[in-house]
């Protein structure tokens, strides 16, 4: 089968082929640095893992571009509220969100574009829009005309028919009510302070939108593959992105849409301004790994809104715990006998599964379905020792391969990369059980267990995990 994705632009399914064989170029919507980034960003930055790491999976070489949006409205006012240089208040969070990035497991994109780096080809899209008589200005204030771009509205559905000429908007964010003619770059006023460049276009600053039109363009190329985001970006963000970009170019920007549904807290988004959101630090804080976040992110289908709850996250450490208790101790089983072929099938049949639900759209839900069924059918044969040697490595290596795509067994680490002082305090408890000092070798077990180390005797010697 055929790799296929929902296309958010002609709002069908279609079968996915990148514009240069073998190569995928990608663009997501990166976080606005302004605070720590919450769990609903992450789910919409997990969305784009599971992409991206699925379509490596399948071969493709993949560049991914996510961008820092460090100037707006939104930084420039919270910067001036502690009274720090933005440049300098801006740093703290891209500082963090790359800490939270690893932490949950995100491979790294290709680039991380900021903003305030890339004022120049911001400045040149402008004045190309300003050419191709698709912008004007007012008072240093440059706006989107989007009466000139009969596509505009193509992409979130809308009929722009009945809108007044002449309405414009200066303020970046804004609903479908209030579509209109659009900043592309802001003239500087006092409530902008220190914030401002002097350009061919006078002092000013970039509206959000043509930030990722003049990032994407220039690191993928004016015509790219995927471009991604949360639902709330599809109006009116990517519709700006594309009128922008276009009107720019002359060329089409974006093959394939895709756009995650929000993470929600009773029954509402959660988003900073309502104030009803977990950052992962947070979540760290409650005592739960960043790995089982993970897994709750990632385990709903991303065009599915999913709850957040802790009901839902202490199932996925459940989850994750099945999941990584089967390959530690499929690694310590000797091997049995013949199966007759049923462990090659279950093998066979895990492969076929998986991968036929991820090309349905990154059908998350059916491919994990598949690899719990695996981990049962396995584990059944192992406890009646019907596993041979080569086929428990056969095993392994399959489950090793989906985790390429999931991730889950970071921070569950094997014993070869326990750092030195654990490896010390194991040794000293195994010196302390031999010369039966029990009551030491207990202290040393908590002490171990207070650093989320698990230990377990077994006839073979002791045996360690994380705990999830
Ligand atoms: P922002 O920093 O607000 O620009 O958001 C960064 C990314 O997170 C965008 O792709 C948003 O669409 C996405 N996002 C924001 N809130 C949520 C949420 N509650 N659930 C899923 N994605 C979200
Ligand atoms: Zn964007």
């Amino acid at each position: 089968m055929a790799l296929r994705f929902r296309n958010s632009l002609t709002r069908r399914e279609e079968e996915f082929t990148p514009i240069e064989a073998g190569k995928v170029r990608m663009y997501t919507c990166g976080p606005t640095v302004y605070g720590y980034a919450h769990i609903g960003n992450f789910r919409a930055y997990i969305f784009e893992d599971l992409l991206r790491r699925y379509l490596k999976y399948k071969g493709y070489e993949v560049t991914q571009v996510m961008n820092l949006t460090d100037v707006d409205d939104k930084t420039i006012k919270s910067s001036q509220a502690e009274k720090i240089p933005l440049k300098e208040y801006s740093a703290r969070y891209v500082q963090a969100f790359y800490e939270d990035i690893d932490a949950l497991g995100i491979e790294r994109a290709e680039h991380y574009p900021a903003a305030t780096d890339h004022i120049p080809e911001m400045v040149e899209m402008v004045k190309k829009l300003v050419d191709n008589g698709h912008a004007y200005e007012i008072n240093g204030n440059y706006y989107f005309k989007i009466s000139s771009f009969p596509d505009y509205g193509k992409l979130a559905n809308l009929d722009i028919a009945g809108l007044k000429p002449g309405a414009r908007i200066a303020s970046d964010e804004y609903e479908k009510e209030s579509v209109s003619d659009f900043a592309l770059w802001k003239a500087w006023d006092e409530s902008d302070g220190d914030v401002f460049w002097e350009t061919e276009l006078g002092k000013g600053r970039p509206g959000w939108h043509i930030e990722c039109s003049a990032m994407s363009t220039k690191l993928l190329g004016n015509h790219f593959d995927i471009h991604t985001g949360g639902v709330d970006n599809m109006f009116p963000h990517h519709e700006n992105e594309i009128a922008q970009a276009q009107g720019a170019t002359g060329e089409k920007f974006v093959n394939f849409w895709m756009h995650c549904e929000h993470l929600i807290v009773d029954g509402r988004k959660m988003s900073k301004s309502l104030g009803n959101f977990y950052t992962p630090r947070d979540i760290v804080d409650k005592g739960y790994p960043p790995v089982a976040m993970r897994y709750l992110l990632i385990s709903t289908h991303y065009r599915q809104q999913l709850n957040f709850t802790f009901k839902g996250l202490d199932a996925a450490r459940s989850a994750l715990e099945r999941y990584n208790d089967f390959i530690s101790n499929l690694e310590d089983f000797p091997g049995g006998e013949d199966s007759g072929g049923q462990a090659t099938e279950a093998i066979a049949k895990a492969e076929k599964g998986f991968e036929e639900a991820l090309d349905a759209d990154l059908n998350i839900s059916e491919a994990l379905g598949a690899v719990f069924d695996f981990i049962r059918e396995i584990n059944r044969l192992k406890a009646d020792n019907k596993l041979l040697a080569t086929e428990k490595d056969a095993a392994l290596k399959v489950i090793r391969k989906f985790d390429t795509v999931l991730n889950f067994t970071y921070g569950a680490a094997a014993s070869s990369d326990i750092d030195a002082e654990v490896e010390a305090l194991i040794a000293k408890r195994t010196e302390a059980r031999k010369s039966k000092d029990f009551a030491l070798a207990d202290q040393i077990r908590d002490e171990l267990l207070a650093k989320g180390i698990v230990l377990e005797d077994t006839p073979q010697g002791v045996k360690w995990k994380r705990k999830i």
